[in-house]
């Protein structure tokens, strides 16, 4: 089954949701970063997170996750488009701990338990909305919807899971955001928390197959759920060869004639995917030329 998230209402439009399982996201991530198994949780949970908080965005919009805990991972960056296309990275992604007593990746541990969660939303205004609230586990699912209550003002129930395997290959991911809109009343918010307690893990769920669909089911239940919008989810980086050609222009054309003195080529490496790119000496030497008379590069 490929990822994809599914939004829907319950209680009369007074509940939204989205649910949305990530597993060959989460582990197309986990191999492009050469992640531990306790850093492949934390940013498939971000990622997941990212996920769910864009589902909604249009054409051109985008929303950041930036996860700043004191954890040895250190900072945590997640990316979400209209597209469902997700892409992030982790700062220390072979940092990792022994698991919990519970015998738990200690996502919490690795995150830090202190620290600030930020969210920005690119609406495609003149300046993106930006919020932020202080991190309560470093488990990300319970950061998120602290940060949605505080925030956002607007109560959640987030649940987020990843389960990894020995050999750290993902078995399941997945995430589920429900929230109580204007005008739910109190019971209605009493009744998603209780709901949230009683839910299982969405690993669980997931390893057992479930789809987005039996997820919110699962969740709304008894609440007159009604199925909106499928939309597919993938890691994909907005990198590319003539992104990469326009950065090292921006350098300018004095910058690169160094860089072509001393490494005879340019490398370049995208910190969200880890795509490679290099620029040999002939197209460094096009592209320097290009500057020289004004012009935009010549290569490609
Ligand atoms: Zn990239």
């Amino acid at each position: 089954m490929r990822d994809y998230m599914i939004r829907g209402t319950a209680a009369g439009e007074r509940i939204r949701a989205v649910a949305t399982v990530t597993t060959e996201t989460v582990e197309d991530a986990r191999i492009r970063h050469t992640m531990s198994a306790t850093a492949t949780a934390a940013l498939g949970r971000s990622l997941t997170a990212a996920a769910l908080l864009g589902a909604g965005l249009k054409a051109d919009q985008s929303l950041m996750l930036r996860v700043l805990g004191d954890g040895p991972i250190g900072a945590i960056v997640a990316q979400a488009d209209a597209k469902g296309h997700v892409r992030g990275y982790a700062m220390n992604p072979r940092a990792d701990l022994p698991e919990t007593a519970q015998r738990k990746l200690d996502v919490g541990g690795l995150v830090g338990r202190q620290g600030t969660l930020h969210v920005t939303r690119d609406l495609g205004m003149r300046t993106p909305y930006h919020g932020s609230a202080p991190l309560v586990s470093g488990e990300i699912a319970e950061d998120v919807a602290a940060y949605l209550a505080a925030s956002e003002q607007i109560p959640s129930v987030v649940a987020l899971g990843v389960l990894v395997d020995r050999d750290l290959h993902v078995l399941a991911s997945g995430g589920l955001c429900v929230q109580a809109l204007p005008g739910a009343s109190a019971e209605v918010v009493a009744d998603l928390e209780a709901r949230a307690h009683r839910l299982p893990p969405i690993t669980q769920l997931v390893a057992d197959g479930c789809s987005p669909e039996e997820i919110l089911t699962t969740a709304l239940g008894g609440m007159d759920p009604f199925f909106g919008t499928v939309s597919p989810v993938a890691f994909r980086c907005r990198c590319s060869r003539r992104r990469v050609e326009e950065m090292l222009c921006g350098l300018g054309p004095d910058e690169l004639e160094a860089l072509l003195e001393q490494e005879g080529q340019a490398e370049v490496t995208c910190r969200f995917c880890g795509d490679r790119y290099v620029l040999d000496r002939p197209e460094l030497v096009a592209l320097i030329a290009g500057l020289r008379t004004g012009g935009r590069p010549g290569v490609m």
